[in-house]
């Protein structure tokens, strides 16, 4: 059983602290072991990784805990090992995906905020808030750079006992899954997600129902899930993004569809079928 508190700032760095360890877009594991976790202080510095920067993400079961990026990926620790962090999906226990996917997008953040972009020179951290800035810059004083989130709305389109799933180009064969696309500026969630379904599968939608929401840190989605009944329109994908759209039912599934334990679009799927 985990629990997280979230916070940005730490007064003292306590003795008890764990950490999430991060190369590039790989996570460190132990092959040993089922599911990540992060290092306790003793296996810090048993580690000796290199570290580059640390940040302070809130309190995992009351112990301050950090995502530490380091330079190299090497870990002294024994089955310690680098893994790509989307593969890693499967190996977070479902009350870890929210910290991790945490420290992944402050990570990701930090590390494309390094420059400013009204005047070009180097950012700093703040001391207290999870942001960069430039204290004595006269073009930027005052601007702090905070970790953008974009949202994204994500649907399962029904209509009576049959839903729609779609093959995007970039997935692989036999995969099917939920529409989803970003919010533009200006735009409401609900005109969103009827302008993404109409371009993507030429079809109309009504009695949007808000599912539920989810962080996905690729590099940074909130994901905003719903249901849309079918209203109008002959199906018919766009060819670009999308090769190919199907109504199933629970007696025709495809063959492939996402795992409802790490993401909004299989559970999407599964709670469907489960009230059907
Ligand atoms: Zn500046």
């Amino acid at each position: 059983m985990f629990t997280f508190e979230p916070a940005n700032y730490i007064e003292n760095e306590a003795k008890d602290s764990v950490f999430f360890v991060i190369f590039d877009q790989s996570i460190l594991s132990f092959s040993n072991e089922n599911f990540i976790r992060p290092l306790t202080q003793d296996e810090l510095t048993w580690s000796y990784i290199e570290e580059k920067e640390r940040h302070f993400l809130g309190y995992l079961n009351k112990q301050p805990c950090y995502v530490i990026l380091v330079e190299k990926n090497q870990c002294e620790l024994e089955h310690s090992i680098f893994i790509d962090m989307r593969s890693a999906l499967g190996r977070m226990p479902d009350q870890l995906f929210d910290v991790i996917a945490r420290s992944i997008q402050i990570i990701n953040w930090s590390k494309d905020h390094k420059f400013c972009g009204k005047c070009g020179d180097v950012l700093e951290r703040h001391p207290l808030e999870r942001a960069y800035h430039k204290k004595d810059c006269i073009q930027c004083k005052g601007q702090l750079v905070y970790p953008r989130i974009s949202p994204c709305v994500i649907t399962l389109i029904y209509r009576e006992k049959e839903f729609l799933l779609a093959h995007n180009k970039n997935f692989p064969p036999n995969f099917y899954s939920t529409l989803a696309g970003f919010i533009e500026p200006g735009e409401s969630v609900e005109s969103a997600l009827k302008r993404e379904v109409k371009e993507e599968v030429n079809i109309n939608i009504k009695n949007l129902e808000y599912f539920s929401s989810q962080a996905w840190p690729f590099p940074s989605q909130l994901m905003l899930g719903f249901y849309a009944e079918y209203d109008s329109g002959e199906l018919k994908p766009d060819g670009e993004e999308i090769d190919d759209a199907q109504w199933f039912t629970v007696e025709s599934m495809p063959t492939n569809i996402p795992p409802a334990n790490i993401s909004i679009s299989g559970k999407l799927i599964e709670n469907f079928i489960d009230k059907s």
